[in-house]
C-alpha cells in the first residue's frame, strides 16, 4: 500500500507542476482584453485588419500605421451579439475568421487522459504490490522456523554417513554461537555444496543441521526460481537474500541446484538458459555479496556435480563439497534401527540380517522398505512385522510386484526352471562367487525369474576372479537351457547384456587382460547417477583386439559353465524339477537339494521312487511346498 500512495503523490505532484507550467504559459501568451466598448471604439477610429470569432469570444488584430510609433496590436474582447456585427465588419471590409468553439472538447479530452492516467498508476501500483507480496512470500513460504511446529529434525535422525555429520558439525557449533568464531577470527564458509546420489539423506541432513543449531531454515528447489520469464528466477534469488538477512542466523537450503547451476556453456534453449543463467548470477553475486558476519549458510545438494558451472565451486562460494554415498551395512543397520521404531517388529527380527540383504540402499530406499515391510504385515493381518515381510517387501522394491496374473506355458516354466537352478548351480560351485540367497521362477515386473546372491560383506574393489565368475554364474542360465534342451530362449538376455558389460569393463577400463595391457580404453560419465560408458579413440587394429579378447572371455565363461553343469546335471534336473512345483527355494532348500541329490548319485539305490531315503531331511522333506505337492521327488 505504501507504493500506491508513494505512486499517487507522485501523480499529484506531476499534475500541479503541469498545471503551473500551463498556467505560467497561458499568462505569458495571454492576449490583453477590452471591452466592447473599447472596441466599438477602436472600429470607429482604427483600421482593423480581421477578426477571428470563437463563439462570443473574438481576437481583433489591427493593422500596422506606416509609422514606428504604431506597430499594430492584437486583443480579445467579447461580443455580446456577433451575428449583428457582420454586416458592419462587410461594409468596413475587415476579414472575419470564424473559428469552432473547440475548448470543450479539449477540455474533456484531458480530464478523460487524466482519469485514465490516474487508474493506470492505480493498477499498476496494485500489481507491484501484488507481485511483491507474492515474491516476499515466495522466501517466507519456504521458512521452516525452529519453534513453528514442525517435527525437529536433528543428528540422531540421520545414520550411516558419519563423515559428513562430523564434517558438518562446526557448521552447527558457528550457527549456535557465531561470535566464538568472528573472536578468533575464524571464517565459517559460506557455502556447502551436498553431492551424492538420490536419497542419500541430503536434505535429511541440511535440516537436521537447521534442526540441531536451531536456527530459521530456508528450503527451496533449484527449479523454484526459474520460471518462464527472464529475471524472475534473479529477483527471486536477491528477495531470497534479503530475507535470509533479516532472520539471520539461518540456513538456506536449495535441493537440486543443478536446475539453476548448471553450466553456462551448456545451455540449450536461448531464453530458458538465459533464465537460469541470470538466476544463477544472481546467486553468485548473492554470495560474493555477503560476509561470514551475516551469519548465513547456504547448502546446496546435487546429485549432478559433474554439470555444476564451475564458478559456484570457487572458494568464498560452495567452497565446502562434502559427498554423501549410500551407506555400509552398519550404515545400512543404523538407518533401519531409525526407520523401525516407528512400526512394530517381531522379538527377535535381526536387523543387521536385514541389511545384509540390501547392498547399495540408499537411505531413502531403506525407509521406503521398512514401510513396505509393515504393508506386507499389515496385508497379511500380522501384528507384527516379521522377516518374511521384509524379504517381500525387498523383492517387491528391487523387481516390481508380482506377475500373479501371467499365465506361462508348462514348456515355459521347466526352461525357466533350468534356466535358474543353472545360475544358481555355478553360484554354488564357484569359490569367487556371492553366497546364494534365493532362487525363484515367479515373474516379477520385467523379470521371469531371479536368482540372487547376497555378498556377506560390502564389497568396494572387486577382484579379477570375482569378475569371471559373475560372468560364469550369468552364462549358467544358458548353458542349462542348451544341456537340457539343446535350443535356446530370450530368457537369456539380460543375463548376456550383463556378462557383455562386465567383460567389456574388465578389458577396457580395469586392465585385466594380459594381451590388451593395462591401458584405458573407456571412460565413465562421472555423475552420480551413472550413465552410459564411451569407448576412446583407438586405432581399428586396437578395437579388433578388443573385440576378440571380449568374445574370448565371454565363450570361455560359457564353456566354463557348461563343464560344471554337465558334471552336475543330475543336481540341474532335481533342482529345475523341485522349481517347478516351489517356485521359490532359499539356500538352505538348495542344500538339501545338493546334499540329496548327490547322495542318490553316489547310492542309486532309492527303494521307493515317492520318498527320498537319503535325504537329510526326509522327515520333512525339502520344503513344506514341495512335501504338500510331492512328498519328495528325488
Ligand atoms: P536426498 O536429498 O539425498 O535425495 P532425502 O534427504 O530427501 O534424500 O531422503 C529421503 C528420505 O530418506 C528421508 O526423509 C529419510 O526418511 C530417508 N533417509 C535418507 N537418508 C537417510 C539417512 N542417512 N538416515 C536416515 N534416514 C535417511
Amino acid at each position: 500500500m505504501a507504493i500506491l500512495a508513494r505512486n499517487l503523490f507522485v501523480f499529484f505532484l506531476f499534475t500541479i507542476f503541469a498545471g503551473a507550467c500551463y498556467l505560467t504559459w497561458s499568462i505569458e501568451h495571454r492576449l490583453p482584453e477590452r471591452t466592447y466598448s473599447e472596441f466599438r471604439y477602436c472600429l470607429s477610429h482604427h483600421d482593423i485588419s480581421d477578426m477571428t470569432f470563437t463563439g462570443n469570444r473574438v481576437v481583433i488584430s489591427h493593422r500596422a500605421g506606416e509609422t514606428s510609433t504604431n506597430p499594430g496590436f492584437t486583443y480579445v474582447t467579447m461580443v455580446p451579439n456577433p451575428e449583428e456585427l457582420i454586416q458592419e465588419l462587410k461594409d468596413k471590409n475587415i476579414r472575419i475568421i470564424f473559428n469552432k468553439d473547440q475548448s470543450e472538447l479539449i477540455l474533456q479530452g484531458l480530464a478523460l487522459l487524466y482519469i485514465v492516467l490516474l487508474i493506470l498508476v492505480i493498477v499498476l501500483s496494485l500489481s507491484k504490490i501484488k507481485r511483491d507480496e507474492k515474491e516476499s512470500k515466495f522466501a517466507t513460504d519456504k521458512l521452516i522456523l525452529p519453534d513453528d511446529g514442525h517435527k525437529v529434525v536433528t543428528f540422531k535422525d540421520v545414520a550411516g554417513i558419519p563423515e559428513a555429520l562430523e564434517e558438518l558439525e562446526e557448521i552447527v557449533a558457528f550457527l549456535k554461537n557465531p561470535t566464538q568464531f568472528s573472536q578468533v577470527g575464524a571464517t565459517i564458509p559460506k557455502g556447502v555444496l551436498l553431492q551424492g546420489p538420490p536419497g542419500t539423506g541430503k536434505t535429511l541432513l541440511a535440516r537436521a543441521i537447521a534442526g540441531e543449531s536451531g536456527v530459521p531454515f530456508y528450503s527451496f528447489s533449484g527449479s523454484d526460481f526459474v520460471e518462464m520469464f527472464v529475471g524472475v528466477g534473479a529477483s527471486r534469488v536477491r528477495d531470497l537474500f534479503k530475507e535470509a538477512k533479516r532472520n539471520a542466523p539461518c540456513i538456506v537450503f536449495i535441493d537440486e541446484i543443478d536446475a539453476v547451476g548448471g553450466s553456462r556453456s551448456s545451455g540449450s534453449s536461448a531464453s530458458g538458459s538465459d533464465e537460469r543463467s541470470q538466476t544463477l548470477n544472481a546467486l553468485l553475486v548473492e554470495m560474493d555479496g555477503f560476509g561470514s558476519s551475516d551469519n548465513i549458510v547456504v547448502m546446496a545438494a546435487t546429485n549432478r556435480p559433474d554439470i555444476l558451472d564451475s564458478a559456484l565451486r570457487r572458494p568464498g562460494r560452495f567452497d565446502r563439497q562434502v559427498n554423501i554415498l549410500p551407506p555400509d551395512i552398519i550404515g545400512r543397520q543404523k538407518i533401519l534401527q531409525i526407520h523401525a521404531a516407528k512400526i512394530k517388529l517381531s522379538p527377535g527380527l535381526d536387523l543387521h540380517q536385514i541389511a545384509q540383504t540390501c547392498p547399495g540402499f540408499t537411505g531413502a530406499e531403506l525407509a521406503n522398505l521398512v514401510n513396505e515391510a509393515a504393508l506386507m504385515a499389515a496385508r497379511g493381518g500380522k501384528k507384527a512385522v516379521d522377516y518374511t515381510d521384509f524379504e517381500l517387501a525387498r523383492d517387491r522394491l528391487l523387481m516390481g510386484v508380482e506377475r500373479k496374473g501371467m499365465i506361462m506355458t508348462e514348456k515355459d516354466r521347466n526352461i525357466l526352471a533350468y534356466h535358474e537352478a543353472g545360475h544358481a548351480i555355478i553360484a554354488k560351485s564357484l569359490p569367487d562367487a556371492d553366497p546364494l540367497h534365493k532362487i525363484t521362477i515367479i515373474p516379477r515386473g520385467r523379470a521371469l525369474g531371479q536368482t540372487q546372491q547376497l555378498a556377506l560383506f560390502d564389497r568396494h574393489a572387486y577382484s579379477y576372479h570375482y569378475l569371471k565368475d559373475r560372468i560364469t554364474i550369468l552364462m549358467g542360465g544358458r548353458a542349462a537351457e542348451d544341456l537340457a534342451f539343446d535350443q535356446r530362449s530370450t530368457g537369456a538376455q539380460g543375463d548376456i547384456l550383463q556378462a557383455t558389460e562386465i567383460a567389456t569393463n574388465m578389458i577396457c577400463k580395469w586392465g585385466m587382460n594380459e594381451t590388451i595391457g593395462a591401458q584405458a580404453f573407456m571412460i565413465d560419465d562421472s555423475g552420480f547417477l551413472g550413465g552410459a560408458s564411451q569407448r576412446l579413440p583407438m586405432a581399428d587394429e586396437t578395437a579388433r583386439s578388443i573385440d576378440h579378447e571380449i568374445k574370448t572371455l565371454l565363450a570361455t565363461c560359457y564353456e566354463d559353465a557348461m563343464a560344471i553343469l554337465s558334471q552336475k546335471f543330475y543336481l540341474l534336473k532335481n533342482l529345475a524339477g523341485i522349481l517347478v512345483q516351489a517356485e521359490t527355494l532359499d539356500n538352505e532348500e538348495f542344500d538339501i537339494i545338493l546334499a540329496c541329490s548327490e547322495k542318490k548319485k553316489a547310492a542309486d539305490d532309492i527303494s521307493d521312487k515317492n520318498e527320498c531315503t537319503t535325504c537329510p531331511a526326509s522327515q520333512s522333506c525339502i520344503h513344506s511346498k514341495i512335501k504338500k505337492t510331492t512328498p519328495c521327488i528325488l
